[in-house]
């Protein structure tokens, strides 16, 4: 299970109820802050998620209202919120800039108030544990090295609690070692394989993240069976050639291309204020029915094909 909170859900400039871009997805301990537009710091105070653990920072692209709010974080981390290390990941263009936005202004020769590591991302899987992997994808958008992210969690196979008792696998170490597909010997002596008590492999969620993009057909592939797909809509098709123009989604498109890749659940941000909420659900939603558009504090758990939305992260 996947878990976002979205911090902020507008386009290019704040509005009176939408902060620049950031979102934060979970997965058990840890937790991955994408994107972290101007203002990110008090919008993660304001959802009650804290500062603690946001140690690893991914970055769609360099345009500004993705990665202004930095300076401002590692400014606060510099005063008095303990992180012992960060790591920020970006493609090449925007780490760049990054670079030069936390080193030449935030910083100006002081050492960084913790291990501060800048990542080059470039696609393929960029980190893994034992239960997900996360993945940067390329994505079209003005300017190079743009990326989007896949979280995906291994396949597993189900324990047969039913089987095991059938079989008087007593309870402890023997369980969990079958579990882990280890095959183990009973104090009576009989070898048991994982074979006999884990059912099919069952597929893990997934959740694909893209940022801006003026493009879809080449999205097709990684949202794939998606279970949820979160994805820009800035545009309306009314303006879709000025979404073309400036290398951005109409809802309509993005909704197109949930339809395409057959994704479960669809999670439309990056709002332009020129447009009502409702006019942006209701295009997606005539193509696409499971459809949401994010607001600023909106979370959402993604668990295989189920979306749900507590009242609160924890
Ligand atoms: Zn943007
Ligand atoms: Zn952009």
């Amino acid at each position: 299970m996947f878990e976002i909170v979205f911090l902020g859900t507008s386009a290019s400039a704040p509005s009176v109820h939408r902060g620049l871009s950031a979102q934060v997805v979970k997965h058990d301990e840890f937790r991955f802050l994408i994107d972290c537009g101007e203002g990110t710091q008090r919008q993660i105070l304001q959802s009650g998620i804290g500062f603690k653990r946001l140690n690893r920072i991914l970055i769609t692209h360099g345009h500004l209202d993705h990665i202004l709010g930095l300076a401002g974080l590692l400014s606060t981390f510099s005063r008095w919120e303990a992180i012992d290390e960060l790591e920020i990941y970006a493609g090449k263009w925007a780490l760049d800039r990054i670079h030069d936005l936390l080193f030449g202004v935030v910083l100006r020769g002081a050492r960084p108030p913790m291990a501060l590591r800048l990542v080059e991302v470039r696609p393929g899987v960029i980190f893994e544990d034992a239960e997900f992997s996360v993945s940067a994808f390329p994505v079209d958008h003005r300017g190079s090295d743009c990326y989007g992210y896949l979280f995906d969690e291994k396949s597993r196979r189900p324990f047969l609690a039913e089987q095991a008792d059938a079989l008087d696998i007593p309870q402890g170490p023997w369980r969990r070692d079958l579990v882990n597909g280890q095959s183990v010997t009973l104090p009576d002596g009989r070898h048991i394989d994982p074979d006999q008590v884990l059912g099919p492999a069952r597929p893990g969620t997934r959740l694909v993240h893209v940022g801006d993009t003026g493009r879809t057909d080449n999205l097709r592939g990684v949202c794939q069976s998606a279970d949820l797909l979160v994805i820009e809509a800035t545009y309306l098709q009314e303006e879709v050639q000025m979404a073309a123009d400036f290398a951005h989604l109409t809802a309509l498109q993005a909704a197109e291309l949930a339809v395409q890749a057959g994704v479960k659940h669809l999670v439309l941000t990056h709002i332009s204020r020129r447009y009502r909420e409702r006019d942006v659900l209701a295009e997606a939603r005539a193509v696409f029915p499971q459809v949401n558009v994010a607001r600023d504090f909106d979370v959402f758990q993604i668990k295989r094909d189920e979306l749900l939305r507590p009242a609160q992260s924890d």
